[in-house]
């Protein structure tokens, strides 16, 4: 369904930025709008209570061990019996005609002059106050044994309630219950436990444009990662997710869906539509469904400012903003704590480290900033790189190991800054090998191949400039770059620094692209292809970003001419590739690899050398031998070429 954009935009915008509350402001007013309350609690099986929080102190109802018990295999004796006993002068003892087992009540006494044969975990019987191993005695004849050593009184013997006393707190309210408290649970006699109920939360996506996972792909369509992703968090928080679907951005339909949400539900979390545009409608049906409705729209976070937080009714209603990062952030910073604490479940302990940042951070004044970074190992401490390519990237999560906050009241870290960084895992495991620079489909097949073998790599893509940057800072082995230098006319070497030296790579070709079956490019040379571009005035091209080794190759091509299209400048190639193929560009230039993958023509233009900047001094390390034996090795060098990589440098 096709909406009309909104009447007015400037009052659009304008409504939007009235009303935003600092994080602090915005977090106090909900929790005060949901708290106190009691924490939902229900009994539960010990079979069935794994991952459940304990919703009160369990006291032991009796003492472990139940009774006073035999460590070892070997006799229960009095230790007074055994006060003279020596290797020279052992002492004889009359066995009492029972064997204790375990589980078996002792029937005869140990008196004076006597002792009874006992298993480990068997109960002491009355009369004795110590254990001898049976290595330490001896058999003699009719039924007695020597014992050549003395006994301290309790020698190996457990006494009742040493492990655990009948009355202590053995668990307290609020522990997660893993195996190890089961244990503890079982070992008390206890079956049954109280724990916090956990919280029924509805997950929807909002969006005409959403597709679910597996579904192909419509035109402008986006995949729906918020709903696996809130899902996913839930449940990593202790709750109970509920995913509804995707929903269009359709009023009606979206607010049945959102009552009968809210009817079986503790909690209902939205994503998308918070903005407040024309097609976002979730904010205005929240007023309809209870009170008091909206705490807080717009909130001074980045990324995450749409956030909307409501309660209604006494259950807690958040929308989060669409792009994906921007929900995990906003979920896990404003949206967890009070779920754990409404479940009774202790506040998120994330690890923290500090790192070193190696280059500013800027930041906007008046917004708390949530800034991914990546960790390397620099010369003095971890160094943390931002990977954040924007608040629409996805990637970042994975590359990142963890986040930067920057408070409102800064505008930028400056370079050199000591932060804590607050891990996204419980530990931080730092690459064997680090290769920051610019990337390749290339590198990942010899990545992939160490990490076969065993040795964990980091790539990091901020392109070669970035790279080489980041390897005379010695925060990398290894930094991949492509840069030409059009006075030398070569590829790389020029760029190099002391403590670095070359290591060839592979050669890309960079080649004109165009859709299959266009007259003006196919079976034509390079510069008959550019002839017929710049003669068809419909004829629309994509260009390169400043700065990219492609872009000079296009400039040198065009001259001086500025075809429509110049200004579409692209960060990568395959950006340029879809740009062809989606039809919103008739030609550009990228690498052959790309192309291929793409389905696009390809015209041949000139091989690009991608090669790395080896940091001297980190030459000999293990996963850098690594590195250099995979790069030259004759499987990489055919699985480089299948992938459309050549290594042999044909064009010197
Ligand atoms: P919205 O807040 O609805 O204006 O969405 C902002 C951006 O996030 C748009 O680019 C949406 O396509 C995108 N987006 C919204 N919901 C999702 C989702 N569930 N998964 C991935 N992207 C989304
Ligand atoms: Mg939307």
């Amino acid at each position: 369904m096709m909406k009309s954009p909104p009447a007015n935009p400037q009052s659009t915008a304008q409504k939007q930025f009235l009303t935003i509350l600092s994080r602090e402001e915005a977090l106090a007013r909900f929790e005060d709008a949901l708290f106190p309350r009691p924490v939902p609690v229900e009994e539960r099986e010990l079979s069935e209570a794994l991952g459940f929080a304990l919703a009160q102190d369990v006291t032991a109802p009796g003492d472990v061990p139940p009774f006073d018990r035999s460590n070892v295999d070997g006799f229960a004796v009095r230790a007074a019996d055994l006060a003279a006993a020596s290797e020279l002068h052992p002492v004889r003892l009359r066995l009492n005609a029972e064997t204790i087992a375990c589980g078996h009540s002792p029937q005869l006494s140990v008196l004076p002059g006597t002792a009874t044969a006992i298993a480990t975990g068997g109960p002491l019987p009355r009369g004795a106050d110590a254990i001898v191993m049976v290595e330490h005695t001896q058999p003699v004849e009719a039924g007695d044994i020597e014992v050549g050593r003395a006994v301290s009184p309790g020698q190996f013997v457990s006494g009742a309630g040493s492990d655990i006393a009948r009355g202590e707190v053995v668990l307290r309210a609020g522990a997660i219950i893993g195996a190890r408290e089961i244990g503890m649970l079982a070992a008390c006699g206890t079956a049954r436990v109280k724990v916090a109920s956990k919280l029924r939360v509805a997950v929807l996506s909002t969006g005409d444009e959403l597709v679910q996972p597996g579904k192909p792909l419509r035109p402008a369509g986006i995949y729906d990662a918020n709903g696996p992703i809130i899902c996913a968090a839930v449940t990593e928080n202790g709750g109970e997710a509920d995913f509804l679907g995707a929903f269009a951005d359709d009023e009606a339909r979206l607010e049945k869906a959102m009552r009968q949400a809210l009817a079986s539900h503790d909690v209902l979390v939205l994503s998308g539509g918070t903005s407040k545009g024309a097609g976002d409608v979730s904010y205005r049906i929240i007023e309809r469904l209870g009170k008091p409705g909206i705490i807080a729209h717009g909130v001074a976070l980045k990324p995450g400012k749409p956030l909307c937080l409501a309660v209604c009714d006494g259950k807690p209603v958040v929308i989060l903003p669409g792009f994906p990062t921007s929900a995990m952030f906003t979920f896990h910073d404003m949206v967890v704590p009070v779920l754990r604490r409404m479940a009774g479940l202790p506040p998120r302990v994330d690890a923290q480290l500090d790192a070193q940042l190696p280059l500013r951070v800027a930041s906007e004044l008046g917004r708390t900033e949530f800034v991914m970074v990546s960790l390397v190992q620099g010369r003095d401490g971890l160094a943390a790189y931002a990977t954040g390519k924007g608040s629409g990237a996805i990637t970042s999560f994975t590359q990142a190991d963890g986040f930067v906050r920057i408070e409102a009241l800064s505008d930028h870290l400056p370079a050199g800054s000591k932060v804590p960084v607050t891990l996204f895992t419980p530990q931080l495991r730092v690459p064997d090998l680090v290769v920051i620079g610019s990337h390749c489909t290339g590198l990942d097949l010899v990545m992939s191949q160490l990490s076969r073998q065993g040795i964990s790599v980091r790539s990091l893509a901020v392109g070669s400039l970035g790279g080489l940057a980041a390897a005379k800072r010695g925060e990398c082995d290894l930094a991949p770059i492509h840069l030409f230098d059009p006075k030398t006319q070569t590829y790389n070497a020029p760029f190099l620094g002391e403590g670095l030296e070359l290591v060839s790579g592979w050669r890309r070709m960079q080649g004109l692209v165009f859709r299959p079956g266009d007259a003006r490019f196919e079976r034509r040379s390079v510069e008959q292809a550019v002839q017929a571009a710049l003669a068809d005035p419909e004829c629309l091209m994509v260009n390169r970003n400043q700065g990219a080794g492609t872009r000079i190759l296009i400039d040198q091509l065009l001259g001086s001419a500025r075809p429509d299209g110049y200004w579409n400048q692209p960060r990568s190639h395959n950006a340029v590739a879809a740009a062809v193929v989606q039809n919103r560009a008739d030609w550009g230039v990228t690498i052959e690899p790309v192309a291929r993958a793409a389905g696009l023509g390809f015209i041949p233009l000139m091989q690009e050398h991608y090669d790395f900047a080896l940091v001297s001094q980190r030459g000999e390390r293990p996963a850098v031998l690594a590195f250099l034996a995979a790069l030259r090795s004759p499987d990489m060098e055919q699985a480089l070429q299948r992938a459309g990589f050549s290594r042999s440098p044909d064009d010197e």
